[in-house]
């Protein structure tokens, strides 16, 4: 077992390859500023999801453009010149701070109501404060912007019409900030998935969120344990879902990650990568062992597997069809 984990921690250091030599980018998915030691640690090549909720989680008050940019700002520092993507705040549903009232709710579905980007829509100022630290935050790295939860285009276009809102204020006030970093979207509602071509001609990058996309293309609640058995990443029509994603995403020429459990998993590594994903974010603990599984694999096979998979009409179960190593 001590070998096994000496064996990982020299990866930290090594990038993820395939064994025919394809280059994989392995993020990590983090909650608080200190988790990005962690990343940076396991040689992340940059932050595929960075959850900005922390900042309302246990705190009694809104946070402040300051206490946004200071956070993003100890991110960049030890990340260097890697991407680091920044998601606005996904509140709502699982994610409820507690001491703000505003946000409570007593809706009986918080899964289906008012949350992220859609409570982001609704709370112009809080959103726009983000927003502008973010901007600001960005002349020091390569930050990238990314709305969580996005249904619908039209979703889409209000949320950028806000950001281009804010870039002229920022304008206006003669501030210091960067005005040209990429604006791409979550893609874990499956309306989303089911029009990502026309999404992909509007944002720079999608990351797909199987965490949600499961919970709403299955209508299994992701945190509800008596119907957890129910909850199946293997499951064709995610399969289905991730494909067309991956495939629109492709026809467009725009980067297409996957940021949710499912890829933290050396077990759907292959499968992934097999469906044309080239990028994993992870959770920083799972990025060596990723990395072991990208290393000990072959693209090609993968992605002959994967075809065989895509092609069974009638697959209960799936992802039994992947040879364990
Ligand atoms: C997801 O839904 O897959 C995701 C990465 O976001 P979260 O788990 O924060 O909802
Ligand atoms: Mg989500």
């Amino acid at each position: 077992r001590e070998c096994e984990s000496e064996r990982l921690a020299a990866l930290n250091t090594i990038e993820a390859r395939t064994n025919d030599d394809v280059r994989i980018q392995v993020l990590g998915n983090i909650e608080f500023p200190q988790e990005v030691t962690q990343c940076a640690k396991r040689g992340a090549d940059g932050i595929g999801l960075y959850r900005t909720e922390f900042l309302y989680l246990g705190s009694d008050h809104e946070p402040t453009e300051e206490e946004h940019y200071d956070a993003y700002c100890r991110v960049i520092e030890e990340m260097g010149d890697h991407p680091v993507v920044i998601r606005t705040l996904d509140l709502g549903a699982d994610k409820i701070p507690g001491d703000i009232e505003e946000f409570r709710t007593k809706a009986d579905n918080p899964a289906l109501g008012l949350r992220s980007i859609r409570l982001s829509l609704r709370h112009l100022g809080q959103f726009k404060t983000q927003l502008r630290a973010i901007l600001r935050a960005a002349v020091h790295g390569d930050i990238r912007i990314m709305f969580p939860l996005v249904t619908t285009l039209l979703e889409l276009r209000r949320a950028r019409m806000i950001l281009a809102d804010v870039i002229e204020d920022l304008e206006d006030e003669k501030i210091d900030f960067r005005k040209d970093l990429p604006v791409g979207m979550m893609v874990e509602v499956p309306a989303a998935a089911l029009q990502a071509h026309n999404f992909a001609r509007e944002v720079d990058f999608f990351s797909i969120g199987t965490n949600d996309l499961i919970q709403y293309a299955l209508a299994v609640d992701r945190a509800e344990p008596s119907v957890a058995s129910l909850y199946r990443a293997g499951d064709p029509s995610i399969l289905q879902l991730i494909q067309m994603v991956v495939n629109a995403g492709h026809a467009e020429g725009i980067p297409v990650t996957v940021c949710g459990q499912m890829s933290s998993d050396p077990k759907f590594v292959p499968l992934l990568l097999g469906l044309g994903l080239r990028e994993l974010s992870m959770v920083p603990a799972n990025i060596p062992v990723v990395k072991q599984r990208i290393r000990d694999m072959d693209l090609a096979a993968a992605q002959r597997r994967a075809d065989a998979i895509m092609g069974q009409v009638d697959t209960p179960q799936t992802i039994n069809m992947i040879p364990p190593k």
